[in-house]
């Protein structure tokens, strides 16, 4: 795959158009104040029919695995997974990624949101819950309906996610008592549904603590959500604290209903991280995309010293290096589309490679574009200042650029 395809052009073109009409003209209300950016994502996905197809794929898992669970307990051969994707084009995939590479061209904070939503809390319920937590929570976080957040990170634990740890879990008679706070949760502040992971305290030291992770419900009694926290960027993307003061809960709500998890429950989290990775690359694309055509317009509008600057070949030497990152970063949405079609995941060095390059490529395309449009680049009219302060966190959430590359340099390491 080299370009997309007439029918994914035309998905774009259509998503396009809804952004026009839903969302640029609202701008300032979801970037500069307090409107949360559910409701319209919700539109998106009941005008794209995005919301239907969410719950059939969702339907169609749920039959597969209650298939292969009455298999087994029959003792009989599990029926085979289904083939996914098989269009050759990485169908279903591409679809995903197009309203993201759109969105982020205007509101990535939008992006985060949903994605932390659909994406983070439900995979994160849907890759170890049990077919009945599955039934319970994930159907309405996939179609928006409900909001969901996945909250790892602790005022004294980010990039040490589980080695500094303090929340809890203790065992008290049939239930868990579970206590701690988190900090910088997207989606905190309005989820419905939030996924916590802590510690199992047994009395053992901390490092050896197994990792659990709990579904709750905002409202429960003893969980305080904060306010939104006021931050650089993503103001589309709320954001704020979690405190947990002896919340119970009954074993329903523990992830998979067993404190017998792989890895000590490690890897369930990790695969989490991987999944954020390569979402980060599609949203790179929709910033550096928009940087670059405001950049390329302005250079051929705005006239100094009797000529456009795009005359400039310090100017043109900024496009090209923009066009450059484009350039790069489509390749490897490209090529995370051809992996889904392919059914193949991405090794951990890959994932994180990915993430890594997209971010800086972002970041810096979009301080150049505040460059070339000089001050009006920093005044808010022109956009990408926002685009610039937005794509900063991407270098920060998902894993630091430098956590990145301490996982490439280790799984590359490690062969
Ligand atoms: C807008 C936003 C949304 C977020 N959403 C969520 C969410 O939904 N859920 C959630 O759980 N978390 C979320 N986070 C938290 C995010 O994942 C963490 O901020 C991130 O992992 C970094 O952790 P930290 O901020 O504690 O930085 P630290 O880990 O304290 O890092 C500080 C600096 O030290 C560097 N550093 C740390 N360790 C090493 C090392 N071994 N080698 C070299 N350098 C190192 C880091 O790269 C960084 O430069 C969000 C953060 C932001 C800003």
């Amino acid at each position: 795959m080299f370009q997309w395809t007439d029918e994914q052009e035309m998905v774009r073109t259509a998503v396009r158009q809804f952004i026009d009409k839903e969302i640029r003209p609202r701008i300032e209300e979801f970037e500069h104040g307090d409107t949360p950016p559910y409701d319209v994502l919700r539109k998106l996905f009941r005008d794209f029919g995005m919301d239907v197809a969410a719950r059939d794929r969702f339907a169609k898992q749920i039959a597969f695995e209650k298939e292969v669970a009455a298999a087994v307990e029959a003792g009989e051969t599990p029926p085979e997974k289904p083939k996914r994707d098989s269009e050759g084009d990485g169908g279903s995939s591409s679809l995903t990624l197009i309203p993201i590479i759109e969105l982020c061209r205007v509101c990535p904070g939008m992006v985060t949101a949903m994605g932390v939503s659909m994406g983070l809390t439900s995979a994160a319920i849907l890759s170890k819950g049990t077919i009945a937590q599955k039934e319970r929570w994930a159907p309405e976080l996939l179609t928006l309906e409900k909001v969901g957040a996945w909250a790892i990170t602790e005022p004294n634990s980010g990039s040490d996610a589980f080695g500094s740890m303090k929340s809890t879990a203790r065992r008290d008679g049939d239930e868990y008592v579970l206590n701690g706070s988190k900090t910088f949760i997207t989606n905190g502040p309005y989820a419905d549904t939030i996924v916590f992971i802590c510690k199992l305290d047994e009395g053992n030291p901390p490092e050896e603590r197994k990792i659990l992770s709990f579904v709750l419900d905002s409202g429960m009694p003893g969980l305080e959500q904060s306010k939104p926290l006021r931050k650089m960027g993503m103001h589309s993307s709320p954001t704020g604290e979690l405190f947990l003061t002896d919340v119970r809960v009954g074993i329903d709500r523990l992830v998979g209903e067993t404190e017998d998890v792989a890895a000590g429950g490690r890897e369930g989290a990790k695969a989490t991280f991987m999944q954020e990775r390569s979402g980060v690359a599609a949203m790179s694309l929709g910033i550096i995309e928009e940087c670059l055509d405001i950049s390329v317009q302005y250079a051929k509008d705005r006239v100094q010293f009797g000529q456009p600057i795009g005359e400039f070949q310090l100017i043109q030497d900024k496009l090209a290096r923009m066009e450059v990152a484009r350039l790069n970063v489509e390749n490897l949405v490209f090529r995370t589309v051809e992996m889904s079609a392919a059914g193949r995941s991405m090794t951990l060095a890959e994932a994180s490679a990915m993430k890594l390059y997209s971010a800086r490529a972002a970041t810096e395309v979009a301080l150049e574009a505040v460059q070339i449009l000089g001050g009006n680049g920093y005044m808010s009219e022109f956009r990408v200042e926002q685009l610039a302060r937005d794509a900063k966190v991407l270098q920060i959430y998902a894993g630091t650029d430098e956590i990145q590359i301490t996982h490439i340099a280790k799984d590359l390491l490690r062969r």
